[in-house]
């Protein structure tokens, strides 16, 4: 993979919130469901919540960070524009980057599943802890996207905790986490996410499983497009190549956080029952065909019994 340093990045599509409790970058002021109080009952809360929307990675046994750092989040404007010549090390303005693509991806595409216009939304970087439209959260739940405010939560040392702790490595993995967290924003504005909250939400047949295979799948056909993606101006493309072995740092990626391979990993039995995001087969699969077709409308993961 390869981006564009020429390309002049939308800063106003991501925030960096920083450490803590959130708003520092923003001014978000978002509501937060039953008090503030760090963790405890609102964590689980966010938690359950988040899993119930299809967000999330079902990464719970992760582990925070190291509580070291500053508080506080950055100026992406700043830090992302063109006159800094070297706003493509910084991992915010590369991943913002990546948003920028895929959003551009989804203007284009969006209205061709027949439901009027995309509406962008913001990620917003944290660290450690956030509050959110869904509650508090803090990074032991992944990235995720919450439909309460739309918004599209990562932690960036999620990333190393990919690399490490599951050892998807390889920096395609990151556009591919971003990718599907979009997917369950265009499934929220769809209406498929409100679907699906009244169907099962484990179970290897489950509403919540349907979804997250296709937001896979809706990360794949954003893949196959990315390198169409243009700036902010329109006439520089945001990659300037992607290539084969890209892709299947995205497929290991998916394999890696398969339901089955993360309850292996954990030490437990593989259990059907508690699956919410599908197996690792499952995920490679759905995130593959959503590529090689390059079509969102091949990603019914709703209408088969093949999942
Ligand atoms: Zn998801």
């Amino acid at each position: 993979m390869e981006l564009n340093e020429r390309a002049e990045l939308d800063t106003s599509q991501a925030n960096d919130l920083g450490r803590g409790s959130g708003g520092g970058g923003g001014g978000m002021g978002i509501p937060i469901p039953g008090g503030g109080g760090r963790g405890g009952i609102i964590g689980i809360v966010v938690a359950v919540l988040i899993a119930l929307l299809g967000g999330g990675f079902g990464l719970n046994a992760m582990t925070n960070g190291d509580e070291g750092g500053q508080a506080g989040g950055g100026d992406l404007e700043q830090a992302c524009g063109t006159a800094n010549p070297d706003r493509l090390d910084d991992a915010r303005c590369r991943n913002l980057l990546f948003v920028n693509s895929i959003q551009a991806y989804w203007q284009k595409e969006y209205p061709e599943l027949g439901n009027g216009k995309y509406e962008p939304t913001d990620t917003n970087f944290f660290q450690a802890a956030v509050n959110t439209g869904c509650g508090q959260a803090d990074s032991g739940v992944g990235p995720f996207y919450c439909p309460a405010d739309k918004f599209v939560y990562i932690d960036l040392s999620f990333y190393d905790e990919l690399a490490t702790r599951f050892g998807a490595k390889g920096e395609f993995a990151q556009p591919y986490v971003l990718a599907h967290e979009y997917g369950h924003h265009v499934q929220d504005l769809l209406g498929t996410n409100a679907k699906a909250g009244q169907g099962d939400q484990s179970g290897p047949r489950s509403a919540s499983v349907r979804l997250e295979l296709q937001a896979d799948c809706y990360a794949g056909a954003w893949a196959k497009h990315a390198t169409e993606s243009k700036d902010k101006t329109g006439r520089e493309p945001l990659f300037k190549s992607i290539t084969e072995a890209d892709i299947s740092q995205a497929v290991d990626t998916a394999e890696a956080i398969g339901d089955d391979s993360i309850q292996e990993r954990s030490g437990g039995k593989v259990n059907p029952d508690q699956f919410t995001h599908g197996t690792s087969e499952q995920r490679k699969r759905w995130f593959t065909k959503g590529y090689e077709g390059g079509d969102p409308k091949n990603c019914d993961t709703f209408g088969t019994d093949q999942l």
